[in-house]
Formats: C-alpha cells, sequence, structure tokens
C-alpha cells in the first residue's frame, strides 16, 4: 500500500506491489484530478443553500493496473459527497466484463477450433448473426435494464437463450439495471448526433464488439487456487468459460460528451473555470442545476443498460458459435462486472439512499465486494467475482473480492497497459507472425485470406492495430494480481489461458 500525501488532506491509497511499475505521469494526474476539490469549494460558496450538504472529494483509491487515462487515469476510484463528476466514469460508460461457464472441457473443443474460427467470423463479423430488437424490446432495455428486456422479450426468441438468463440478469450482475426515466431520453439529450452515427442505438442492431480492446475470448481453466470457491463456481480444471469485454459502444460516449459540452456552456458566469478540465455537475442548491443532471442520469442509465444488454449478446453468439461446432453446449452466467460506472446512494440504490450524497465513481475498476456486500445472494459466501483479464495472449484471472476499505471496495479491470495506445506498434512483424502462430485471434479481417494477402497497404494496417493489443502491450498479469491478493484486496480462484480471442 502506498499513500499519496496532497495539500487537500484527501486519503489517496495506491493498492501496489514491488513489480508493479507506477507510472509517474499517472501520479501526477492524480495530483491534478484533486484540484477538483478547490472547484468544489468554490462552487459551494458561490451558491447558497446547501443546508450543509457541501459538495466536497472524501476519498481516492487507485488498482494496482494505474496508468495514465485522459485527464483522470484508468484504475482510480473517487468518492465524493453531493458531486457527480461524468470525468471519472470514463467515456464508454458501464464498460464491463462477462463471465459465463459452459458445459464443455477443454479437450472437446480443441479438435474444433479451426471451424469454430470460421464461423465466429461469419456470426461476428459478416453478418452471419445480426439480432435486431423490435422498438418495444430497444426500449425495455434502454429504460429498465437487461432484466427488462428478458421479461418483455419472452423466452426462446434468441438461438442460446437459457432459462435461467432472466433471473441471472439480476442476480449475477453487479448492477443489473438504471432505472430511465424514458429510452427517448436518449434521443433528447444527444439530438442529431445520436441519428447521424447510424449506431446501435438507431437501428435497433446490437451484439457488436466495439474497437480493439473489447473482445469476446474463449478460455479454459487452467489452474485453481482456491478449490472450495471454484468448486462452488464450476471452475473445474478444463472447464471452459467464456469472457466478453464490451462497453456502450457510442451511446456512453455521446451521452458523456453532450454533459461534458453542456457542462463547460453552461459554467456559472463569475466563477473561474476549473484548472484541470474536470467539469462536475452542480449539486441540488440550484434548481436549474438538477434539471440538467436529471437529463444526463437518464441518458446515462439508457447507456448502461445497453452495454449490458450488448455483453450479453455477445455472449450469447458465443454461445450459439460453441453449440453448433462442439455438438450441443450450454453455458451459464457466473457474473458480469461493470468496470466505468458510478454509483449513487439513493438514486440506483434499492433503498432509495442514506441521504449521504455519496457517489463512488470508478474509471477502469471493478468492484470487489466482500461477503457483507453480497449478503443474501448467491456469492454471499465467497464474495463477488473479481474478473481480471490479462490480455489475449496471456493468462486471466477470477478471484472472490474482500470488501477492502481501502480501495474502496475495488479492485483493477485488467492488467493495463505497459505502453500508451500507439507505442507498442513499435514490435516488428516477426514478433507478431510468432504471436499469430501460438494463439488464435479472430478479426474481421482473415489474413490467411489470399484476396487480402495481395493488399500490403490493408494488412499493413491490420498489423498495425493488433500490436495495439499484443501481449507486450499489456503489463504482466501476475505482479498486479500479486498486488491484490497481498493487498487483502481480492483473493484469487482460478487461472484462465485463452484458446481463440475475437477481436472488434
Ligand atoms: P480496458 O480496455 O477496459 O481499459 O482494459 C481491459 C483490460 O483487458 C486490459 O487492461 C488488459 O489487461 C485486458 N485485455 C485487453 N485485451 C485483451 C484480450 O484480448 N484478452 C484478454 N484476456 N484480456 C485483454
Ligand atoms: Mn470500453
Ligand atoms: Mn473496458
Amino acid at each position: 500500500w502506498l499513500r499519496l500525501p496532497n495539500r487537500w488532506n484527501i486519503p489517496v491509497e495506491i493498492c501496489a506491489g514491488p513489480d508493479v511499475p507506477l507510472e509517474p505521469a499517472a501520479v501526477d494526474e492524480v495530483l491534478a484530478v484533486l484540484e477538483t476539490a478547490d472547484t468544489l469549494q468554490r462552487l459551494a460558496e458561490a451558491t447558497p443553500g446547501y443546508d450543509g450538504a457541501e459538495p466536497r472529494i472524501t476519498r481516492v483509491a487507485l488498482t494496482p493496473d494505474f496508468h495514465k487515462g485522459a485527464g483522470i487515469p484508468i484504475g482510480t476510484v473517487v468518492e465524493t459527497r453531493h458531486a457527480l463528476l461524468p470525468q471519472a466514469v470514463g467515456n464508454d460508460i458501464n464498460c464491463g466484463m462477462r463471465l459465463e461457464v459452459t458445459s464443455l472441457d477443454v479437450d472437446a473443443v480443441r479438435p474444433h477450433l479451426d471451424a469454430l474460427e470460421r464461423r465466429l467470423r461469419h456470426l461476428f463479423f459478416e453478418g452471419g448473426r445480426a439480432i435486431a430488437l423490435t422498438p418495444v424490446q430497444r426500449e425495455a432495455l434502454l429504460r429498465d435494464g437487461l432484466p427488462g428486456l428478458l421479461l418483455a422479450g419472452g423466452p426462446a426468441r434468441w438461438a442460446g437463450l437459457e432459462p435461467d438468463d432472466a433471473d441471472d440478469a439480476v442476480d449475477r450482475v453487479h448492477a443489473s439495471g438504471f432505472p430511465a426515466g424514458t429510452a427517448e431520453a436518449f434521443a433528447d439529450w444527444i439530438g442529431s448526433a445520436g441519428a447521424a452515427s447510424g449506431e446501435a442505438s438507431n437501428d435497433g442492431i446490437i451484439g457488436g464488439i466495439g474497437g480493439g480492446n473489447h473482445f469476446v475470448e474463449l478460455q479454459y481453466v487452467a489452474r485453481v487456487h482456491d478449490a472450495a470457491a471454484a468448486h462452488a463456481w464450476g471452475l473445474a480444471p478444463g472447464r471452459v468459460v467464456t469472457m466478453a469485454h464490451s462497453g456502450s459502444l457510442s451511446l456512453g460516449h455521446q451521452a458523456n460528451g453532450t454533459a461534458l459540452e453542456r457542462l463547460r456552456a453552461g459554467w456559472p458566469a463569475g466563477l473561474p473555470r476549473p484548472r484541470n478540465g474536470i467539469m462536475p455537475f452542480l449539486p441540488d442548491g440550484r434548481p436549474e442545476a438538477g434539471a440538467a443532471r436529471r437529463r444526463y442520469l437518464d441518458a446515462f442509465a439508457n447507456a448502461a443498460n445497453f452495454a449490458l444488454g450488448n455483453r450479453f449478446f455477445l455472449s450469447l453468439t458465443m454461445r450459439a458459435g460453441l453449440a453448433a461446432e462442439c455438438g450441443g453446449a450450454s453455458a451459464r452466467l457466473l457474473y458480469d462486472a461493470p468496470h466505468n460506472l458510478f454509483w449513487q446512494d439513493g438514486l440506483f440504490g434499492p433503498d432509495g439512499g442514506d441521504g449521504s450524497g455519496r457517489v463512488v465513481h470508478r474509471k477502469g475498476a471493478t468492484p470487489a465486494g466482500g461477503h457483507a456486500d453480497t449478503e443474501g445472494g448467491p456469492f454471499a459466501m465467497w464474495g463477488e467475482p473479481v474478473i481480471v483479464p490479462g490480455s489475449m495472449g496471456a493468462a486471466s484471472f477470477v478471484l472472490r473480492g474482500q470488501g477492502s476499505g481501502r480501495t474502496l471496495g475495488s479492485a483493477c479491470h485488467g492488467a493495463g497497459r505497459r505502453v500508451p495506445r500507439g507505442a507498442s506498434a513499435r514490435a516488428d512483424d516477426a514478433e507478431l507472425e510468432a504471436f499469430l502462430r501460438e494463439f488464435r485471434v479472430v478479426t474481421p479481417l482473415d489474413h490467411r485470406d489470399p484476396v487480402v494477402a495481395r493488399r500490403a497497404d490493408v494488412l499493413a494496417a491490420w498489423r498495425r492495430d493488433l500490436k495495439q493489443e499484443a501481449p507486450w502491450a499489456y503489463k504482466d498479469i501476475g505482479p498486479v494480481v500479486s498486488a491484490l491478493a497481498g493487498g487483502g484486496v481480492a483473493a484469487p480462484v482460478a487461472e484462465l489461458r485463452p484458446l481463440l480471442t475475437v477481436k472488434g
């Protein structure tokens, strides 16, 4: 553990390990984020009528993979009172990881990998499975979340749907639904921007992977670290699992982008602009602030609900591929965990809130609750499943959360980038070839297709993109997981190895 001293006296705890490099630029960024305390104080002074509900930052925690982001590092948890910071969530609202346990063992899948690769390329990238939601379904998803959709949609509508899916969408998802006034809030909020982009929000198509760091991966349990928990969670050695990583595609970016634009445009005259560029939503003291915030929350909820649904349909597509190629297969959700989200007591909380005005923002950090946090649910015994992917050429981990107060109940959501996006393209092509011989990666482009092979320019661009996502672009997962275990944040349950990665 490290503490970062600062002139605001805000507790900043870093879960660190001896072999996890601390990026100085990310530390500087944390100190810059803390200047938001000044912004909030000025806002409070300029806006009377808070009755003691002053907006402030109360605590910051950093996970072992923390690294420089745009303004706020990835791997940052910020706790505030009476203040909402869209930038502390990250633009890909409700980006997250979904882990499903299949009925298959690795030996039953290996012989089918060539055929599976072809089928998955077809399903994911060649229009083999375009899942269109009806307007009613889309409304149900955006307004009430995946549980709303599965209730409205009725069973057996999509191939691969299992009887447990509707219940699991409530019990095995960290934040299962975000009530929004209406799905039209989104259209209202973003205006014509959404229509122009022709994105999933408008034509009802769902189940796209998104950009390069998102993936759907077939993995198997290579090692068990906690036999009892692994047994309870169905993670027997050799068991095949699927991991889906995706967010809200363009919806989150549009919701947060619009929020930022409006916050900048509506900044109170006479107040200095925040030096760090981080724009808070004004707290309740001003009526116009309340209205703007509510509209943002509606759009935020729409994006968050879409992201959860998208991960569900990505997993269904993987289920369909497995069932077709491996002689029948089923899969069940272990857990779906968001890593770009905020939790506001009394707004999204089940009990109407405690009036504390507490908001926990996580940007690139995943919840890691302990027994107490999971009471009454299927994870009360072991704690919350924590999904920590490594890279498409390295191990990933499932851990169990220990509800550490020092990280505000959060763990890292991956190994984290070793080098900034862009810089990892420097590896030579031979390294990439060696990687591709060892690991199976399914991308929209089939580099072995003779037609593609004649296009040197297309292949060069494809190689450049892939190198950004290759194992050498990410930190070693081992020390990152050790830091979580050593810090009492989360305990390893099982280690997973990749069989095949579908990359957007
Ligand atoms: P994000 O992009 O949400 O910040 O981070 C996702 C995390 O997923 C990264 O920190 C990295 O460790 C991990 N990751 C990225 N690409 C892959 C992949 O293709 N497969 C696996 N298993 N992990 C990945
Ligand atoms: Mn994302
Ligand atoms: Mn993500």
